[in-house]
């Protein structure tokens, strides 16, 4: 085939548009013709990243292609439906999500990987071509989104192999980490202060919660794009056990809402139940309401999974 087109998912976060930038990389290098797009823009910290200008923001595609490539989406909801599968030859899902549910023609699902950029490795390695160096830059960048620096439970000998292999390719450790960890604005911090300064600790002891609304992104100067990791942050106070972001976004009465766990309890059955998933220790829903509608919810439905979970070890 010739014409490729290569989506991933709404709110685009590092995995998703590493995973993309790599694949499209790929096929251009072979000759293909190859459009890149999302609903929703690329996170700003992402600029760094070779040829990240051509992922296009768009909510309409009108045009056709031999095949369709989504990555890092489990289903098609979550791609921002913005082409119709019937305008592509062959669909193919690329995704490390347990929750996928195979929507495409060809499905290479793996939840033991780490990442999508994980499986884009596997994919070009198990090509005829050598891995280009543009390409393991954001393959390696896509691996160390996904697994938080190798911190998260994702991170196997697999991904270390992978990612001995991308320094191989020319990959230097040290400059992606300074434009993915050194490189907040003042306004981020600021924003960070703020969001950090709404942190609650239920009355269970075992739930941390905040908020962004969008009254501080005024207040900071800041985006809705600067805010990845801001959860992450958070989640390193010990003796808690999930830890929720409650995020308004530009949609009104819309909330964005992250979830994480420490340890025993599954995130992914909690954003379910509100229509989103994710993973086992990371997962996120949009859910209508106003902030504290949604806070509501969300919080007395953990408790009830938390107090499940204790009845039942
Ligand atoms: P985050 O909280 O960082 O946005 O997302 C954490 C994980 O949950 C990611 O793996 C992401 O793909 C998944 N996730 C976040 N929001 C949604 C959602 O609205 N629907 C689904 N299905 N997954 C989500
Ligand atoms: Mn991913």
């Amino acid at each position: 085939n010739n014409n490729f087109f290569i989506g991933g998912h709404v709110k685009p976060d590092g995995d998703c548009v590493s995973a993309q930038l790599a694949l499209a990389l790929f096929l251009k290098r072979i000759g293909k013709k190859v459009f890149v797009a999302n609903r929703d823009p690329v996170p700003p910290l992402y600029n760094f990243l070779p040829g990240i200008k051509n992922i296009k923001k768009i909510k309409d595609l009108r045009r056709r292609f031999d095949v369709g490539f989504f990555l890092d989406t489990s289903n098609i909801e979550r791609t921002g439906n913005i082409i119709d599968l019937r305008q592509i030859g062959v669909v193919i899902n690329i995704d490390h999500h347990v929750d996928s549910i195979r929507f495409a023609d060809y499905n290479l699902i793996d939840p033991q990987a780490s990442s999508t950029s994980e499986l884009i490795y596997l994919l070009i390695k198990n090509s005829k071509y050598p891995i280009g160096q543009n390409e393991a830059l954001c393959l390696y960048t896509g691996i160390v989104m996904d697994t938080g620096g190798f911190q998260q439970l994702n991170t196997t000998c697999m991904t270390h192999e992978v990612v001995a292999d991308l320094l191989e390719e020319g990959v230097k450790p040290y400059y992606v980490s300074q434009k993915l960890y050194k490189n907040k604005t003042a306004s981020e911090l600021k924003l960070m202060g703020l969001s950090l300064s709404t942190l609650e600790l239920d009355s269970s002891g075992q739930i941390v919660f905040l908020k962004l609304t969008n009254k501080m992104y005024k207040k900071a100067k800041s985006s809705q794009e600067e805010t990845e990791g801001l959860i992450d942050y958070v989640n390193l106070i010990s003796g808690v056990e999930i830890i929720i972001l409650f995020k308004e976004t530009e949609k009104r009465n819309v909330i964005k809402v992250s979830l994480r766990s420490r340890d025993k309890i599954d995130v992914n059955n909690i954003a379910k139940i509100f229509g989103g998933g994710g993973h086992r220790k990371a997962a996120g829903c949009m859910i209508k309401g106003t902030i504290l509608e949604v806070q509501e919810k969300v919080l007395k439905h953990t408790r009830k999974v938390l107090r499940n979970y204790g009845r039942s070890s």
